[in-house]
């Protein structure tokens, strides 16, 4: 039997050649990881939930005209993209103070932010992404001033959609982390959002409760991670109201 290229593995996605050139599949693993990896465990059903989300997210980005490399969903753990060239940067938008701007600045996580603040990390496990500047991003050449600037404006698009839609569903968007990828079309390059968007790489807190809904359930220990990817996926209606748990029960003796 002919086996598919594995092209690259993640910590949560696989990636494999795609069925045309400038496509590849997206596999979503169950695996959750977390501090660089040091934390990790394997969460029944999450790799479902976040093809389904991440999937919601991109569609509906590509429908206001932001540009992605969701093509379409092929089954319950993949995803057919188009194929980029990855810039070597987490984008990360923030609303709220949390997480790491919290402890680096000593702000109380949930604080509101006078605006969206755009923070850009240079993908380097080895490193630790650490937070960089534009001056080390155009210095050592991971991007151009051009393109810094149009990621700027993909990411605060990407945010004011996302803000918006989870609103609706009396969820806060925190903040978030995107990647972004370069595209050829004939001669010209284009910048698209790529890698996932999903509770993975997401701050989601309940409006009226600040339940967390997002990975900090894994990285705090704050409950079933499973159980809150379900209920962002619900109230969004990418999972009917009364849809089975894609979660296997837990046996109770
Ligand atoms: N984030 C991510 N991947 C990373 C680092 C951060 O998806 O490798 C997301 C994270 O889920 C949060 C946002 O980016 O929504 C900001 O994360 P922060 O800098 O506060 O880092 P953390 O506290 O997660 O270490």
């Amino acid at each position: 039997m002919a086996r598919r290229k594995k092209v690259y593995e993640g910590k949560a996605k696989i990636l494999y050649e795609g069925p045309e050139p400038g496509t590849l599949v997206q596999y979503f693993k169950d695996d959750a990881t977390a501090f660089n990896a040091e934390k990790r465990d394997v969460i029944d059903g999450k790799g479902v939930l976040n093809n389904r989300l991440s999937e919601f997210f991109m569609t509906g980005l590509n429908a206001i005209g932001v540009p992605t490399h969701f093509i379409r969903r092929i089954n319950m753990r993949e995803q057919l993209i188009r194929s980029v060239e990855i810039i070597p940067l987490e984008v990360v938008v923030r609303n709220f103070a949390a997480g790491s701007i919290s402890k680096r600045l000593g702000i109380d996580e949930g604080t509101p932010l006078p605006r969206p603040i755009v923070e850009f990390y240079y993908k380097d496990d080895d490193l630790g992404d650490p937070l960089v500047t534009e001056e080390h991003v155009i210095a050592f050449g991971w991007a151009s001033q051009q393109d810094m600037d149009d990621m700027v404006a993909l990411a605060l698009r990407v945010n004011d959609f996302i803000s918006g839609v989870m609103m609706g569903v009396g969820i806060r968007l925190i903040d978030f982390k995107i990647e972004i990828g370069r595209i050829w079309d004939n001669d010209f390059q284009r910048l698209i959002v790529a890698d996932e968007i999903s509770p993975d790489s997401c701050r989601l807190w309940d409006i009226k409760t600040g339940e967390r809904l997002d990975k900090d359930v894994f990285r705090r220990d704050l409950g079933n991670l499973a159980d809150a990817y379900t209920e962002v996926a619900r109230r969004l209606g990418v999972l009917p109201m009364n849809a089975a748990p894609i979660t296997k029960p837990t046996l109770i003796n």
